[in-house]
């Protein structure tokens, strides 16, 4: 029943919106089938017209021979380019559905699954539901009609005949089964070993220098032989499943063709049968092993595809749970102000933040500090709505965030975070992110501000440069500058800089600060740091401590509390 549902929605929201290749697909499929079943028929009356003295047969038979072998393989050609067509178009849109349904799901969901997992959605289960799609066309309708045809056409050369083989197939079937099976298992078994030798080899080769320094050859070298080992004993065990399979086929072949000749024999002699039926049987039986066998992997295909459909559709289900709520206008920025009041969070186990109550006047720079997993990078989630509070609210501007449209709201904030994303495309491209529509003049006004001018037109390529895999090319710090340069093209009012510098040298990093600085004025600002010299600056800092707002004040009234800011202050300056 759920096996159906899933199909029938493949068949209704993405198959048939292409019913026309559908209607080109059906007649070139029955073609195949007509011409493969037609092969039985011309043996039949072509030996027992030979039987018979009749010359005009030698011309005819010949005649059609070839016109059935052409026919065939026309319809052969277009069957091949029609499934598949339809099934990549098919794969095109459902690829399309899962990538837009991914842009727009909730940040939590890209938080929840890795992106490895994500990425075999659109190639694994992709290619399984479409290599599902070309067998299905082909197997209801080729194979079906096949199967129908040349057993009609032995029934009618001759039953009883037809009830020898018949029962013999039965006979051989369930072993075979049982064989299948068996290897079936056996092939997820040394499947599941691949993936793990592979890991094992990645995870070697990846450590080599831990590996070299360590003297770890000879540990790595035992480890990978014994994985080794395995994998040859489970494909030995899949070859002896394969090795028992031939001979059995051969048997039961011969204990067929045994009978075949044994009862053929009987009744060609007592007349009731001719030749011709004898020979025109054993093509129906060529014609009807391979659509037989193509039917029984066909279940194979489709339980797999039922699977990955169940993924895919399921991906496409998910609810989301920030949306615009049916009357949220674009939020109407006067200055800047940011408002949490009484906020509560939660990412499912325990609380993230508890009651966190503060406000960022516009204009101010407020420095969070905290120890590590304080609930810092929380309130930078909110704030976008990549997630919403449990508890109290978040305002900018004194309008709850949950009421305002999420584009516009984001619109509001520029974040700038510690790995600047990066994607390979040029210099150029790569700033215009932060806002669609950007000149060049722009552009290089944002750049200049950001302190990257310089460095960009000293690349032989300039703003045309392209920043490689992840910005492999540039440096951190001018990969920084990018981000920055990102920010001051977004020209948003409210900034939220996310431990910007710590990943920087000395002389990036007073760059960056000077643009930095540059970039705050004028607007409301909220930076995450945890090099406390870093925020000495900031108007005021607040500390949080699990979860909760321990102290808020400027530094010097901060280092005369003697609290937890005096003393992470004194931990972090033992430290360095
Ligand atoms: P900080 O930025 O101060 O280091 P976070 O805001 O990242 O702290 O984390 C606050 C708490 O929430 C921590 O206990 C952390 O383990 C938890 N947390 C953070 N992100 C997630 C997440 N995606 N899923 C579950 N728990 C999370």
């Amino acid at each position: 029943m759920k096996t159906r549902g899933l199909f029938g929605r493949l068949w209704r929201d993405y198959v048939s919106r292409y019913a026309s290749d559908f209607t080109l697909l059906v007649p070139a499929l029955a073609l195949v089938a007509a011409a493969g079943v037609s092969y039985a028929l011309i043996l039949k009356y072509t030996t027992d017209g030979v039987a018979n003295d009749q010359p005009n047969v030698v011309f005819l038979a010949p005649v059609a021979v070839l016109i059935a072998t052409s026919l065939r393989a026309f319809g052969m050609w277009a069957q091949a380019v029609l499934s598949q067509g339809l099934a990549l178009k098919v794969l095109r849109d459902l690829q399309g559905a899962m990538f837009a349904k991914l842009m727009k799901v909730d940040f939590a969901r890209h938080a929840r699954e890795e992106p490895g997992k994500l990425v075999s959605r659109f190639t694994n289960d992709i290619n399984v539901v479409s290599e599902a799609l070309v067998r299905g066309a082909q197997a209801t309708i080729r194979d079906a009609l096949t199967l129908i045809g040349a057993i009609a056409s032995m029934l009618w050369f001759d039953w009883v005949l037809t009830l020898v083989v018949f029962v013999v197939f039965a006979a051989a079937a369930w072993p075979l089964q049982l064989i299948a099976k068996k290897a079936r298992d056996k092939t997820k078994e040394a499947q599941i070993q691949i993936g793990s030798l592979t890991t094992l080899l990645t995870e070697t080769f990846s450590a080599a220098r831990f590996v070299k320094t360590y003297s770890l050859e000879d540990h790595e070298i035992a480890r990978t032989d014994a994985s080794f080992e395995e994998r040859r004993r489970l494909s030995m065990k899949l070859a002896y499943n394969r090795a028992s399979t031939v001979p059995l086929m051969e048997i039961i072949g011969g204990i067929a063709l045994a009978g075949v000749l044994w009862i053929a024999g009987l009744r060609i002699i007592a007349d009731v049968m001719t030749v011709g039926d004898l020979i025109g049987m054993i093509g129906a039986v060529g014609v009807a092993t391979p659509a037989a066998r193509a039917l029984g992997q066909f279940n194979t295909a489709m339980g797999e595809a039922n699977a990955a459909l169940a993924r895919i559709f399921g991906l496409l289900d998910e609810p989301m749970t920030i949306n615009n709520k049916p009357d949220a206008k674009p939020i109407a920025i006067t200055n800047g102000r940011v408002e949490f009041e009484d906020v509560s969070f939660s990412y499912g186990e325990g609380p993230a933040l508890e009651h966190v109550s503060f406000t960022v006047e516009p204009g101010e720079t407020v420095a969070f500090v905290g120890p590590s997993g304080a609930g810092k990078s929380t309130i930078f989630n909110l704030l976008p709505r990549l997630y919403d509070a449990t508890g109290g609210a978040v305002r900018i501007d004194g309008q709850d965030v949950r009421d305002v449209t999420v584009a516009s709201l984001r619109a509001s904030l520029s974040l700038v975070a510690q790995e600047a994303a990066m994607f390979n495309d040029t210099i150029r491209a790569n700033i215009a992110l932060g806002r669609e529509g950007a000149t060049h003049a722009e552009i290089e006004e944002a750049a200049r501000g950001a302190a990257a001018h310089e460095f960009i037109t000293a690349l032989p390529n300039g703003y045309d440069t392209v920043v490689g895999e992840r910005g492999a090319n540039l440096s951190g710090g001018e990969r920084q500058r990018i981000a920055l340069a990102r920010a001051f093209l977004r020209d948003a009012p409210i900034l939220l800089l996310d431990e910007a510098t710590s990943a920087l040298d000395a002389e990036s990093e007073a760059k960056v600060q000077e643009a930095l600085a540059r970039l705050a004025k004028g607007r409301t600002v909220l930076v995450i740091a945890h090099r406390l010299a870093t925020v000495r600056d900031a108007d005021r800092i607040l500390v949080l401590d699990d979860g909760r707002v321990a102290e808020m004040g400027a530094h010097g009234d901060l280092m005369a509390q003697n609290g937890l800011y005096a003393r992470l202050n004194v931990l972090q300056f033992r430290a360095e």
